[in-house]
């Protein structure tokens, strides 16, 4: 990641404004509010607000006209219950933001998640830096045999470098075009044109305000081993970030989402049919073999 000395003072002179204020504020959030903390080979996450805390979920579940907080054992609690049952809107109480830099083909999964608000940085109004996402060796991998979606084998050493120079080739011979096509020589392209070559693992950066229910919801999906790798590493650092800023409901949605698994109806038979001694398998049972070697893996039995 590479901040500028002028970035560098602006987060700084942010950081030593002095505030008062009678809004509950958490010290570990303080502590870390504006600071870069680095994802990928150029990437960012910057937490630059937050609203609430874990007092503001408990406050809105006892709609109460003080700070609604008890013994913290019965704060930590009402957040396990309410995350358990799904009660979901005292969570909507709290909310966050972000600046984030991120790779392209990134930012294109990320900005699926709708119930988030967001602001790009204009390609159109600024030239884009040259920088671009290349992975590390350890992550150059094959086609997952058995996930259409994902990655298999990592791929030998040697194998790895020629991928990564194909990747660094063509960004670079892109990017060169890019500046040839907004030359003056060239014609002083448009941006919003000169832009449209370049490849998908350039950088671009957005500010990204969610509420926590759904920013966990977020988390869920995105820090799950199926999420890709270059968001499964926002996601983790993110968690980071969850723990800092609310740490009862983050050991909770690591206890009832992030640890759990949802049983279907014909699983909960298979399970019970388990426990009372039954030889049950795939085929007796209701399941598919998908579901079904998915529900053995989950209980750390072998599928046949
Ligand atoms: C591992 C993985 C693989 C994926 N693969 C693909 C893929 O191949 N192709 C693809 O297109 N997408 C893919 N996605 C994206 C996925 O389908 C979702 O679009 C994305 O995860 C955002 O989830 P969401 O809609 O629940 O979140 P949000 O948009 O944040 O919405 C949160 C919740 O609000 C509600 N909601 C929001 N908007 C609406 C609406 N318009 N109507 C009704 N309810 C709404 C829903 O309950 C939703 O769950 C993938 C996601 C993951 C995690």
């Amino acid at each position: 990641m590479a901040l500028t000395p002028e970035q560098r003072a602006e987060i700084a002179a942010q950081r030593n404004i002095p505030q008062q204020t009678s809004r509950p504020t958490v010290a570990a959030m303080e502590a870390l509010l504006f600071e870069p903390i680095d994802v990928l080979d150029h990437g960012f996450i910057r937490v630059v607000d937050y609203m609430g805390n874990d007092g503001a979920i408990v406050q809105a579940a006892r709609v109460s006209y003080g700070t609604g907080t008890r013994r913290v054992s019965e704060d930590a609690g009402l957040i396990r219950y309410l995350m358990r049952h799904r009660h979901s809107s005292p969570f909507e109480m709290c909310e966050i933001k972000f600046h984030i830099k991120l790779p392209l083909f990134v930012a294109r999964q990320w900005i699926r998640h709708r119930m988030a608000n967001v602001n790009e940085y204009s390609a159109r109004y600024s030239v884009l830096d040259k920088e671009f996402y290349l992975p590390d060796l350890s992550q150059i991998a094959t086609q997952s045999a058995t996930n259409n979606q994902g990655r298999g084998e990592v791929i030998n050493p040697v194998q790895a470098q020629e991928v990564l120079e194909i990747f660094r080739r063509d960004a670079t011979k892109c990017y060169q075009d890019y500046e040839e096509l907004l030359s003056p020589e060239q014609g002083s392209v448009a941006r919003e044109l000169a832009r449209i070559n370049l490849t998908l693992n350039m950088y671009t950066q957005w500010y990204w305000k969610i509420d926590l229910h759904n920013f966990m919801h977020f988390l869920a999906l995105r820090a799950d081993p199926h999420a890709q790798y270059e968001i499964r590493v926002y996601a983790e650092k993110m968690i980071e970030i969850l723990k800092a800023w609310v740490p009862h409901t983050a050991a909770a949605f690591e206890e009832y989402r992030l640890g759990a698994y949802n049983f279907s109806a014909g699983m909960l038979k298979v399970l019970r049919r388990l426990l009372e001694g039954e030889a049950v398998t795939q085929e007796n049972s209701s399941l598919t073999k998908r579901e079904w070697n998915e529900m053995m893996a989950v209980l750390g039995r072998s599928s046949s």
